[in-house]
């Protein structure tokens, strides 16, 4: 059964078949409109190694991506001036730990791949290949847990977000960056959609949502949304070209051009 029905209460007799690319198929629950890696394909999946980081051009552009990860950095601290400790959960080639070093931040970055965390140490960025027990053991706590299109790549969302929050300090905020289950191209290729295909990243995924749904996974994980989307005005005005960044986004968001989404939470108090 998927995880909404245990964790979102929906009913579960409201799950159909979404897309199907062979072996690799998608639900769609009509109660929360997560769409779900389907039950019989959960066992498809792939190995991040350096073929992998090679095959996406990971590294291209290296500067331009280590400042758009500054400005989503910039975002968050928006929302909490004060933050000292930013752990990345999927930190890949350490774009956003580098953004999170030039401006002084503590940085800590995991990820599952050898390459991944090899290279990040190479080039003097702090990343270990930890899981969430082990960072749990450390018992460091961070005011910022960065996500950048990675929550998408686990079984649970919702386990993880528990383990988010317990790794957070009181009030500390994460921010989510995840596929768009509205992005108009998706919606009309659907299987042959990168998204839901095997030649894609169909393989590499196993949720997909949309802001109203992920605003109900984080409430249900003890979080509240702070801000869902780009902020077109906010109170530091940045950068001409951050300012414009912004203003794309959100006009993409309009005509559901946008093939990502973007959320920030805080952590709720018990
Ligand atoms: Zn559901």
């Amino acid at each position: 059964m998927h995880k909404c029905v245990e964790q979102l209460g929906c009913s579960g007799g409201n799950i159909i078949p979404y897309s199907r690319d062979k072996e690799l198929g998608f639900d769609l629950c009509n109660d929360c409109g997560i769409i779900w890696r389907s039950i019989d394909s959960i066992h498809i999946s792939k190995i991040y190694e350096q073929v992998y980081f090679d095959s996406k051009k990971y590294n291209n552009k290296r500067k331009h991506k280590v400042k758009k990860s500054g400005w989503m950095i910039d975002q968050a601290r928006i929302h909490n001036s004060g933050i000292s400790d930013i752990l990345e959960v999927g930190c890949s080639l350490g774009y956003t730990l580098e953004a999170a070093k030039n401006r002084r931040i503590n940085h800590l970055g995991i990820d599952i791949s050898d390459y991944a965390i090899d290279f990040c140490n190479d080039i003097g960025l702090n990343a270990k290949k930890y899981s969430f027990d082990e960072l749990k053991q450390t018992r460091q706590k961070y005011d910022l847990i960065f996500m950048q299109h990675v929550l998408e790549h686990f079984e649970d969302p919702f386990l993880v977000l528990k383990d988010c929050f317990d790794l957070l300090q009181e009030k500390g905020i994460v921010l989510i960056l995840v596929p768009n289950t509205k992005y108009k191209r998706a919606v009309k290729l659907n299987a042959k959609h990168r998204f839901y295909s095997l030649k894609g990243v169909g393989a590499e995924h196993y949720s997909y949502f949309n802001y109203e749904n992920l605003r109900l996974v984080l409430q249900a994980s003890g979080f509240e949304v702070i801000q869902e989307n780009y902020p077109i005005f906010t109170k530091d005005f940045h950068s001409i070209e951050f300012f414009a960044n912004r203003l794309f986004r959100r006009l993409l968001s309009v005509f559901n051009y946008d093939q990502e989404i973007l959320i920030i939470a805080r952590k709720i108090q018990y």
